[in-house]
């Protein structure tokens, strides 16, 4: 007979414990890893901050800014200390805060590199905002400066933690719908401000590829757990536009993989917000829409009934994708384990794009070398992934 039925209230002879104690994988605060913010801007006031209150193995130890109010008004917020405030300038001495076991960087595209080798320098574990770098040389140099001081690197693809990804990942692995065949991926936005950084060549490496398409890239080769062949491309800028002098408009481009199945990505930063993924497998087609935002994740699954066909609607339990990648960075760095998302694996994409940019430019597909082994570049799984 099922527990329930016979005890209907289990508390009542639940062994002793007190009350308030957390769950097994929450760890008390001096235990958790101690994380030093770098880049104090969007994503860092609303996205990061906020998910660092919430996780389970990791705590906010520092933050480093430009900008002394904001940073003292923050740590003011999420109880830091002031003397754990600093600037760019003060950063190295960070090797000498035992409060801060790892750093993340959450800085315009150019300055992972210079901030991943320093941190390496200083002995400090290294989370790093994509793209991971500008250059495939830069992410080697930085993958490099990790090994030599024997820290952790990990980049950080929040989606590579998210319940709906893991989920269309395990449809596509078990072939729940038969083979995939096809994939589209869409991730576009429109931009405004012409001064921002995001649109300076030497600060991004790229226009909208490097910043919203790569999550296409990325998720498809999650998704599949292969690694492409060949790229095909083209890319768009509207003449004149101040926003697009320097970076590109929009990228389309196909990959090719090594099981068959051929992906077509869009990405832009020209036009409405549009952000999605669709694979058509054997029998079903499924994706996201939204596919990459914070929250509101959603899988749409077209099926064949005996008579027509449905479309359903998958949701997977919400849970901050930022909170998840932080759990996961310092389980690894707890247990010394390779991360999931690896400077490799930042680094692929790197190349990828790479290539996708040199097939635009010169009008042909550019091959790339032949990877057979599944999931090449990750690391250990994510508690969670069962695929
Ligand atoms: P942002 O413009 O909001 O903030 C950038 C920060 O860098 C600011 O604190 C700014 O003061 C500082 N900075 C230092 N030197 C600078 C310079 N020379 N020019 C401009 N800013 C400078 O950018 P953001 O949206 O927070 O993006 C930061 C990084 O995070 C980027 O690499 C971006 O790709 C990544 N990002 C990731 C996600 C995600 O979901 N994983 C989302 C947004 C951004």
């Amino acid at each position: 007979m099922p527990e329930t039925l016979s005890n209907p209230n289990p508390e009542d002879r639940a062994p002793e414990k007190p009350k308030d104690a957390p769950p097994a994988d929450i760890l008390p605060p001096d235990q958790r890893v101690g994380v030093a913010v770098v880049g104090l801007g969007t994503l860092t006031i609303d996205e990061v901050l906020p998910a660092l209150a919430q996780g389970k193995q990791s705590r906010l130890a520092a933050l480093v800014s430009s900008d002394t109010d904001k940073a003292l008004e923050a740590a003011r917020k999420y109880g830091l200390s002031e003397k754990n405030v600093y600037s760019y300038e003060e950063f190295d001495r960070i090797a000498d805060d035992s409060s801060v076991d790892a750093v993340y960087i959450v800085l315009p595209n150019s300055m992972h590199a210079d901030y991943t080798v320093r941190a390496a320098k200083a002995g400090k574990h290294v989370l790093c905002e994509k793209p991971m770098a500008n250059t495939p040389e830069e992410c080697e140099t930085m993958i490099a400066a990790c090994k030599a001081a024997n820290v952790k690197l990990m980049i950080a693809y929040r989606c590579q933690f998210e319940a709906h990804h893991l989920e269309v990942r395990r449809m596509v692995q078990q072939r729940e719908f038969g083979a995939v065949k096809l994939i589209e991926a869409t991730n576009g936005q429109n931009m405004g401000d012409p001064t921002q950084w995001r649109l300076k060549r030497k600060l991004a490496g790229g226009g909208a590829l490097p910043d919203v398409g790569l999550y296409c890239l990325n998720t498809v080769r999650f998704a599949l757990a292969e690694e492409p062949l060949e790229v095909i491309a083209r890319t768009y800028s509207t003449p004149n536009d101040p926003r697009f002098l320097e970076v590109e408009e929009s990228v389309a481009w196909q990959m090719r993989f090594p099981s068959g199945a051929i992906a077509n990505c869009l990405t832009s930063y020209g036009h409405f917000e549009a952000r999605r993924t669709r694979f058509f497998a054997e029998n079903a087609w499924f994706g996201m829409d939204p596919a990459f935002a914070y929250n509101g994740l959603r899988i749409q699954l077209g099926r064949a009934l005996e008579v027509g066909q449905v479309v359903e609607e998958r949701r997977m339990t919400e849970q901050n994708q930022f909170a998840l990648e932080f759990d996961h960075f310092a389980n690894c760095v707890l247990n010394d384990l390779e991360p999931f998302t690896t400077g490799e694996e930042g680094l692929q994409d790197v190349k990828i794009m790479a290539a996708i940019y040199r097939s635009a430019l010169e009008g042909r597909s550019v091959a790339l070398p032949e990877i057979t082994q599944r999931d090449a570049f990750r690391g250990t799984k994510p508690s969670g992934m069962t695929q």
